[in-house]
């Protein structure tokens, strides 16, 4: 399944486990919630794209996060920490609108948002993504019991919908998350750390990729994605890279 344009299969994988949910593109714009202009073309509308912290160059090259100078390579964070994955982008930095677009779409049920966010990743992200040349996008996994209560995995829905603009499989299965861990955002970093470690499984013996693109809705201090890294890794993943809608601190 993960050879050439696959996008149909993208397609099934990131919408089976949704109940059959067929995403269409939001009535709103994802952020102020208000109806959308035509000319906004689905999407979020101008004066919210004004006002979010689109990440351009230069970047962390390790996090993606926006840095001040190009003189550097890392983010202040990167440079005192070893992280597993080898590479990440998002789209946003840290502001209060992303993160209430992102709550609602995480916690009330604005699946539809999904679309949107994926456009968002292809435009700004793509040709990184792309040059990475990977065979799947793996979604940050939910524990059964928050997937059964919240009735969707946030993270599957935008690689389903980014797989399909992108043309890489997502595989929904392949990683399991074996202990209902606590929300990150309540933690401190070496709680982040003790939460996360050892929560993330994969069940098959034999992993046939070689390089994977795990896809979640936010980065903070990278835990969670070094966390499913390690263990993509140690099943015989060489390289691990992360795509997140929002990076930084804040939440
Ligand atoms: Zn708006
Ligand atoms: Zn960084």
């Amino acid at each position: 399944m993960h050879f050439g344009c696959v996008s149909k299969i993208a397609k099934a994988a990131g919408r089976m486990a949704e109940l059959g949910a067929d995403l269409l593109y939001p009535k709103v714009c994802p952020v102020c919630m208000q109806i959308a202009a035509a000319d906004d073309n689905n999407g979020i509308c101008g004066n919210c794209k004004s006002k979010l912290k689109y990440i351009s160059n230069p970047r962390c090259l390790k996090c993606g996060k926006q840095i001040s100078s190009d003189e550097i390579q890392y983010c202040y964070d990167c440079a005192r920490s070893k992280h597993i994955y080898r590479q990440g982008v998002g789209v946003w930095g840290y502001t209060k609108e992303i993160s209430e677009s992102i709550y609602a779409f995480k916690y009330h049920n604005q699946r539809c948002f999904a679309p949107v966010y994926a456009d968002e990743i292809a435009a700004c992200c793509g040709n990184i993504i792309k040059s990475w040349d990977a065979q799947a996008l793996i979604p940050v996994p939910l524990h059964a019991d928050r997937m059964k209560k919240r009735g969707y995995n946030q993270a599957a829905l935008i690689a389903g919908e980014l797989g399909e603009k992108l043309c890489i499989a997502v595989d929904e299965e392949l990683l399991i998350r074996n202990r209902n861990t606590k929300p990150q955002k309540e933690l401190d970093d070496k709680e982040r750390f003790k939460n996360v470690e050892n929560a993330f499984i994969i069940e098959r013996n034999v992993v046939k990729y070689k390089k994977v693109i795990l896809v979640d809705d936010i980065y903070t201090t990278g835990t969670t994605v070094d966390a499913c890294a390690k263990a993509l890794m140690q099943k015989g993943v060489r390289e691990v890279y992360f795509v997140s809608l929002c990076i930084g601190r804040g939440f």
